[in-house]
């Protein structure tokens, strides 16, 4: 047991090599730690000689919470000067990098604090800020620099791929006329036993950008490649038939399904404004019952059913709202299926002239993108691993309000979604 009360003091405190002078505890404000640095003989860089303390600057950098409180950190540090005559030396200020970086506001523990409740655990800047006591930027800024050097150092966060997801994500929308920017997640989308992760986020969604990306990676981890996952979008399409001609192609089950929703919604307003002459209101069937068509068949009780037949039956006189939820579940159930052949005539059938339109456009995309749906039943590489990144991105977004530079955007996903090794935290230099 520690008896010493000066002493039990700096253990409290926890830094390296320095003594203790005093807190200062005023309600409301932050707790005030008063350290020094323990006084060894300083010597010139210069020439050598004995140098002398000319004086003590004092400087005051945020530091973790203590007992729940926003703590100040006040570091009493000796100015030394050179008495040899004819020494350029001026004076100078001793540095520890193991309290704080010159000029950091943060003490360098809490800057690595910072960093992994906002990059790992996906807290807001805003809500570590408060913890903290202090301003945004002073976090933001702690976060990138740190994450920065983390993402740098964990050379091997990025491995073998065997199945390249690509996915496009709304950044931000900017300015008076919500600007909408693009950004293209590149996605290591996992596979049996295999964790998913974000692997890089780049500006815009274009077919170009995305494959000068993939063309400046090693020609051995490209050529490992086997699968190529992709929403129905042409540009992606290009990419992988340009830059990974070799990797088999997979339509995303998540984005198919989607789009058949889609055409679903599409073809419920269109009945419904024939039928009734509006778009429509709260009492209106099939506007009742439009969280209930596109709800997954199996998820729906005896109530929920009865429901939905009653709402087609009053609102669907053609029954063509029947006709396009039915392909809506056709298209659910080819991923359902494990028969390749059977798969396929689900895919065939749907080609009917007497069918709405909805469905005929519908069956029209799954003929264009009929290889790369039925690849699925080969490469087994599920929606779940794409669609788990897309939701942390979409999370990040969410919490990362207020980011509005691409570069800090990408740190913050990349730290979040991109299972960095955070072990290496401790050992990373900041710059
Ligand atoms: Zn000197």
């Amino acid at each position: 047991m520690e008896s010493n009360p000066t002493r039990m003091c700096e253990l409290l405190v926890g830094l390296p090599d320095v003594v203790v002078l005093g807190v200062d505890d005023v309600a409301g404000e932050p707790i005030v730690v008063v350290v020094e640095s323990v006084l060894d003989q300083g010597w010139c860089r210069e020439c050598g000689s004995k140098a002398r303390v000319k004086d003590r600057s004092r400087v005051t950098h945020v530091d973790l919470p203590c007992f729940g409180r926003p703590t100040r950190l006040v570091w009493s540090k000796p100015r030394w000067w050179c008495p040899a005559a004819g020494c350029p030396a001026r004076s100078w200020t001793i540095t520890d990098p193991r309290i704080a970086w010159p000029r950091a506001a943060l003490t360098d523990r809490a800057a690595r604090w910072v960093t992994v409740q906002v990059g790992r655990h996906g807290r807001s800047v805003s809500e570590v800020a408060g913890e903290l006591g202090c301003d945004w930027h002073t976090v933001n800024d702690a976060v990138i620099t740190y994450g920065t050097a983390l993402l740098d150092a964990d050379t091997d966060r990025v491995g073998a791929v065997d199945a390249l997801g690509l996915d496009e994500t709304l950044f931000f929308r900017e300015g008076p006329r919500h600007h909408k920017k693009w950004c293209t997640s590149i996605v290591d989308a996992g596979g049996p036993g295999r964790q998913s992760k974000l692997i890089e986020v780049i500006e815009g969604r274009t077919a170009k950008v995305v494959s000068e990306w993939i063309d400046a990676q090693p020609q051995d981890w490209r050529t490992e490649i086997r699968w190529g996952v992709l929403d129905m979008s042409g540009p992606y399409r290009k990419v992988f038939n340009d830059s990974l001609g070799h990797a088999t192609q997979i339509a995303d089950p998540f984005h198919v399904v989607k789009h058949a929703n889609e055409k679903l919604d599409e073809c419920r307003r269109r009945v419904q404004n024939e039928t009734l002459g509006h778009r429509g209101r709260k009492d209106d069937p099939l506007y009742r019952g439009r969280r209930l068509f596109t709800k997954a068949h199996e998820r729906l009780d005896e109530a929920g059913e009865a429901k939905l037949l009653g709402l087609l039956e009053a609102g669907d006189p053609k029954g063509e709202v029947r006709m396009t939820w039915h392909a809506k579940e056709t298209v659910r159930q080819i991923y359902a299926i494990e028969d390749y052949d059977k798969a396929t005539k689900f895919i065939d059938d749907m080609a009917d002239e007497t069918m709405p339109i909805e469905v005929q456009s519908l069956s029209r995309t799954l003929t264009r993108w009929r290889s790369q749906i039925l690849a699925w039943h080969k490469a087994k590489v599920t929606n779940g691993p794409t669609e788990a990144i897309n939701n942390l991105i979409k999370r990040v977004k969410r919490i990362g309000f207020g980011l509005r530079r691409f570069s800090h955007y990408r740190i913050r996903v990349l730290l979040y979604a991109g299972h960095p090794n955070w072990d290496l935290l401790p050992t990373i230099t900041p710059r």
